[in-house]
């Protein structure tokens, strides 16, 4: 658990397009931040910068007191969930969640009572020894949820985790999304071009046009605004 602070961060990709600029956002401790903006406006960029699959070509980020921009992925203490879930297909519910653990080299006794923690959080229980293909696109959702969980990480990044699901199961994902994270009180940064999505999981919404911050507040107070 931790801040997340980004300071003037911009992008500009090796080809000249200018995908951020300027951006500042303070996030707390615990705090929920969701990311709204038309597409191409900079939010895949920006998150990408944060999760560390893209270099930051201006400014810093910082979690808690560190600096993260230089750092590799696997070291910034940050869990990602993938609109596609990036699960493994040849690898069981069980090692899907417990691989992020298992590469740092967590203690074998600590992945498995983690991995069972989550498992029971998510209702996966009885789906551990299967693989991806045989499960729905909810579970395998629930399967990415778990594999960021298990980290404990201080901070999980969404990109569009919901926009493969069919209506009602993004409806029960979204609660279940944000009852898991005021329960781990994980500061959290997530993209969605969902209107709704944004305004029930938002502790404050951050909109980006043209990979500038153009709004942030409470999803009360930028909708309200003409
Ligand atoms: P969003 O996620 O809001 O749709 P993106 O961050 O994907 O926006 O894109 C922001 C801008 O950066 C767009 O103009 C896009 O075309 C450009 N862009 C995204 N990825 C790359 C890349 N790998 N190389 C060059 N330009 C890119
Ligand atoms: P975009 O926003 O451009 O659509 P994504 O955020 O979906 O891209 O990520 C691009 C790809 O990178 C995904 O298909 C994902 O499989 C892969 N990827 C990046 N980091 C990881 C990771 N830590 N674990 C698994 N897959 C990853």
């Amino acid at each position: 658990m931790a801040e997340l602070t980004l300071n003037a961060v911009g992008k500009t990709y090796s080809g000249g397009v200018k995908a951020v600029s300027g951006v500042d956002i303070q996030i707390s401790d615990g705090e929920f931040i969701v990311l709204v903006g038309p597409s191409g406006c900079g939010k895949s960029t920006l998150l990408r910068m944060v999760a560390g699959l893209e270099t930051v070509t201006d400014g810093e980020i910082h979690i808690g007191s560190r600096l993260v921009n230089q750092l590799d992925p696997a070291e910034r203490d940050i869990a990602m969930v993938f609109q596609n879930y990036a699960l493994y297909p040849h690898m069981t519910v069980r090692d899907n969640m417990a691989y992020g653990l298992k590469n740092r080299r967590t203690p074998k006794a600590e992945i498995e009572t983690r991995v069972a923690e989550a498992a029971r959080m998510l209702e996966l229980g009885q789906y551990l020894d299967r693989k991806p293909r045989a499960l729905s696109g909810g579970q395998r959702q629930r399967v990415a949820m778990g594999r960021a969980i298990v980290r404990q990480p201080a901070a999980f990044l969404f990109d569009e985790p919901l926009s493969n699901l069919d209506a009602k199961l993004r409806v029960s994902m979204r609660m279940e999304i944000r009852k898991l994270q005021q329960r781990l009180g994980t500061t959290s940064l997530y993209v969605t071009h969902d209107q709704l999505e944004a305004m029930t999981l938002a502790d404050r919404l951050v909109v980006l046009n043209g990979g500038r911050v153009e709004q942030i507040g409470a999803p009360l107070e930028v909708y309200r605004k003409p």
